[in-house]
């Protein structure tokens, strides 16, 4: 599995019960509904199917739903044909018209009209109160519904759209709602109020599609919950050889802001129509990867593509390979609250002690989110009482979530999450862990303690030659025996054939307890007299530990 989260749009390619098995199998944490189109039906129908499947799986899989926002189309009623070097006017009554007639004022001469991501493009000569005159550069097919973008224009069209709130009133369970081109702190604010009006708590990702996001992406973050970069838009409405620098600065502010961040569109275009990738799919994957994304997100590739399971498979393999390159971020550009301080901490602990995983007990997926931001190797395995929250975290890298009874006094609550996660395969006896949560008595939503925590009873600690635990039963008998147990240190190198050695006595030679290790053994030294159940046992030679 990848720890970069795998976001899937929904569509007629994946709409049965097995298409949808198939793409959660392949790695999908997200599904998208991209409602510029479909009915409410349609998409209500997507959703529900996704959900029962995904409960049928006992699979954690989010929801989004992608709102339209202030966005412009065609709602000229025939295709056309558009000819390079064709005259056509633009307005009420012209050629072409738009679906918001707020944005014919900001059709001036000079302007660039872009259509279908920027495949059809017309110059604008000039302008009466009536029609814009426009000339076509690059041709092509014009119909109904394709996009359309007029790159550094400000067309002053409220954020809350009829249709957009048709589908939220329809599905306010979803766990994330996408935000189109916002363009400013104030676009979210107006959409929380809608949501707050009707109850709605999903998480708002703001897309940022155009040069006033790009400008004001800062105070977006601060009101929003992540960031989408909507490259297909985005190239269009920039020009498009800014688009990767543009790219690293979103997803780097996204980090410095503690919210995670989405790269969307052409991900893996060509695997629309053909079932492997181009080279340069491949490296811009794991370039945004390295930028510090969250998520990957397939549009075409699973909703109208031919090989939509075959996508999900290759994005979450590359994504796994690059994910070895990723290294941990710089802390000092992240410290402020308590919390941030908290999870830099347990970050660093994982570290020093070379933990297996890192525990995390949250009540609002805030702490996973706060240690995830530093892309630690470490895997993060996040505790939740609340299903929503679960399902809010399958956003976050690097986090995998489950689900555990509420809890109240953080040791109690670490031993049951504890023992979900080894019945999860999460964890195993031996593994150890650092754990890091808020405990009730502290502030709020404050991520306050931090410590090691063994997996497993702890029975015995020594000194330890080897760098590989061992798990196995532990018995007397120097024959078939996998961890054996003496009192006395051996005196020939050649003398034993267990894997584990646990010597007791205070008294042994290092040098050959090293030459032992070195044939790939782990021992324990000097343990003492305790008592060693013939019984399945971990022992660590790192840490000198032995577990029961
Ligand atoms: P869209 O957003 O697919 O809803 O247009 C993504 C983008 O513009 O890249
Ligand atoms: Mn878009």
């Amino acid at each position: 599995m990848s720890k970069t989260k795998i976001i899937a749009t929904l569509g007629p390619a994946v709409s049965n019960k097995e298409k949808i098995i198939a793409l959660i199998n392949a790695g999908v944490n997200i599904f998208r509904l991209n409602i510029a189109h479909g009915t409410v039906e349609e998409h209500k129908a997507y959703m529900d199917l996704a959900k029962k499947v995904a409960k049928e799986m006992d699979a954690t899989v989010g929801i989004m739903l992608d709102i339209k926002g202030p966005e412009l189309r065609i709602s000229t009623a025939r295709k056309r044909f558009a000819k390079p070097g064709e005259e056509l006017t633009i307005g009420h009554g012209g050629d072409l018209e738009l679906n918001r007639e707020e944005a014919y004022p900001a059709i001036k001469p000079n302007a660039k009209v872009l259509i279908h991501d920027g495949d059809i493009e017309i110059t604008i000569n000039k302008v009466d109160n009536k029609l814009a005159y426009g000339k076509v550069v690059r041709g092509g097919i014009i119909a109904p519904h394709m996009g359309v973008n007029i790159p550094s224009a400000h067309i002053p069209i409220p954020y809350i759209q009829e249709r957009d709130l048709q589908f939220i009133n329809a599905m306010k369970n979803v766990d994330f709602i996408a935000a189109s081109f916002v363009r400013s702190a104030e676009d979210i604010i107006a959409l929380r109020k809608e949501l707050e009006k009707i109850n709605c708590d999903s998480k708002i990702i703001a897309k940022i599609e155009n040069w006033e996001g790009v400008r004001n992406v800062v105070d977006i973050l601060e009101v929003s919950d992540g960031i989408m970069v909507a490259r297909g838009d985005l190239g269009t409405e920039i020009p498009l050889q800014e688009l990767p620098a543009v790219q690293k600065e979103l997803v780097k502010k996204a980090i410095e802001h503690g919210k995670p961040s989405i790269i969307a569109t052409q991900i893996l275009e060509s695997m629309i129509r053909v079932p492997h990738p181009t080279r340069a799919e491949v490296s811009d994957i794991a370039n945004a990867i390295l930028d510090g994304a969250d998520a990957l997100m397939l549009s075409g590739e699973t909703a109208i593509g031919k090989y939509p399971e075959e996508a999900v498979h290759i994005l979450a393999t590359v994504s796994e390979s690059a994910e070895e390159l990723v290294t941990h971020r710089n802390l000092e550009e992240l410290k402020g609250t308590i919390s941030e301080c908290v999870s830099n901490a347990a970050v660093l602990l994982a570290k020093e002690v070379k933990a297996d995983a890192i525990l995390v007990l949250t009540r609002t997926g805030k702490t996973a989110r706060m240690i995830s931001r530093h892309r630690v190797s470490t895997p993060i395995i996040a505790a939740t009482y609340s299903d929503k929250v679960l399902r809010e975290m399958s956003i976050y890298w690097g986090v995998t979530g489950f689900l555990v009874n509420s809890f109240k006094y953080a040791d109690n609550a670490v031993k049951s999450a504890i023992e979900v996660a080894e019945r999860k395969g999460l964890v195993k006896k031996g593994d150890v862990l650092v754990v890091a949560g808020g405990e009730p008595s502290g502030v709020p939503g404050t991520t306050n303690f931090v410590w090691v925590q063994l997996v497993g009873e702890l029975i015995a600690r020594g000194q330890g030659f080897g760098t590989q635990k061992v798990e196995g039963k532990a018995c007397n008998s120097p024959r078939n025996c996998k961890i054996l147990v003496i009192d006395e240190a051996p005196e020939d190198i050649a003398l034993e054939e267990a894997q584990g050695i646990i010597i007791k006595s205070q008294i042994y030679n290092p040098k050959l307890l090293r030459a032992l290790a070195a044939q790939g053994r782990a021992i324990i030294a000097g343990t003492g007299d305790v008592s060693i159940p013939e019984e399945d046992i971990t022992i660590d030679p790192i840490r000198g530990l032995i577990w029961k």
